[in-house]
């Protein structure tokens, strides 16, 4: 039954490229942010994986086109009025460990499929149903930081690798952004900034301590898997703070090679989007089941209704 709707689906949609729209002004695009870390069983609700199989056969039946992000916001930035009226959506993952790229044996929940081979797995299912399918991987990049938490936050097997960044990237499935120098972690102890305040971006707040998480990261990507995802970066902890959003990213943004930055904060993108705190909904605590992505995917297509200059917003 699912796969005839993802089928019937993949026949309606159209190819991966954004065309040229109408005028308008209320795209509403959801953009998914997934955890290969997140598995504490194998059922949707404990397994970003499982969730992301199941997502990717529900949005299709939908509908909706999966496109690169770096795309969407490249189409965003020349107008927003491109994207108008395209149901499309943007798949994301935060922190970089090798669960996004490799199939490994979780300790508790057995062999888990990596984020790639599951897009992978659904390209040689559906061969045609989703020509742009896609997912972004902002990466942490300092190797020293991926180190400890490996063992702070994994369980010590040497899981957070960039060996396979390359191999990510010339798959055409999945793009390497910038997810900072070392996520600001607390579990993290840096000689040259000995009384920075951990497990939080906002003390991120002044040029010198933005380059160093930001600059630095951007310099080591390009370096190691150069993409255009490289112009993408996604806030540590979900929350952009003023001087980066205000400051930091627009004064320095051609330096950085940055075009956007992203949040957590759990609406759609719209034409009025910040560029420098765009936002993504977080599988597992936005949604939880083909249900409650349901529920953000309708609020996507409703349309503001305009009568008599007044704008009502109304369920299509
Ligand atoms: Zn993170």
């Amino acid at each position: 039954m699912r796969n005839e709707r993802v089928k019937s689906a993949a026949t309606a949609a159209s190819g991966a490229s954004i065309s040229r729209r109408a005028k308008g002004n209320n795209m509403r695009i959801p953009v998914l942010l997934y955890h290969s870390m997140n598995i504490s069983g194998n059922d949707y609700p404990s397994n970003d994986h499982v969730a992301l199989h199941s997502d990717l056969r529900y949005v299709t039946a939908r509908g909706y086109r999966i496109l690169p992000l770096h795309q969407i916001v490249a189409a965003w930035l020349e107008s927003p009025q491109r994207l108008e009226g395209e149901r499309i959506v943007a798949l994301t993952c935060d922190d970089g460990p090798d669960f996004d790229f490799r199939d490994l044996e979780h300790p508790t929940a057995g062999r888990q499929r990596s984020f790639l081979n599951i897009l992978r797995d659904f390209c040689a299912e559906f061969p045609s149903a989703q020509p742009g399918l896609f997912m972004t991987s902002f990466v942490i990049a300092a190797p020293v930081a991926r180190t400890i938490l490996d063992r702070a936050c994994m369980v010590g097997k040497g899981w957070m690798n960039d060996d396979w960044w390359t191999t990510a990237v010339d798959s055409g499935l999945m793009g390497i952004a910038n997810h900072s120098w070392d996520h600001n972690h607390e579990a993290l102890r840096d000689g040259k900034y000995p009384d920075l305040r951990r497990g939080t971006f906002a003390s991120i707040d002044t040029r010198e301590l933005a380059d160093h998480q930001i600059a630095k990261a951007g310099e080591l990507l390009r370096r190691l898997a150069p993409n255009p995802d490289t112009s993408l970066f996604a806030y540590p902890f979900g929350r952009a703070n003023r001087f980066l959003r205000r400051t930091y990213f627009p004064a320095h943004a051609e330096r950085l090679g940055i075009v956007a930055a992203f949040t957590d904060a759990a609406q759609p993108l719209t034409p009025r989007a910040d560029r420098w705190a765009m936002p993504r909904f977080t599988c597992g605590r936005d949604w939880r089941s083909e249900e409650g992505l349901k529920v953000i995917l309708d609020d996507c297509q409703r349309r503001p209704h305009v009568w008599m200059g007044l704008e009502f917003g109304a369920a299509r």
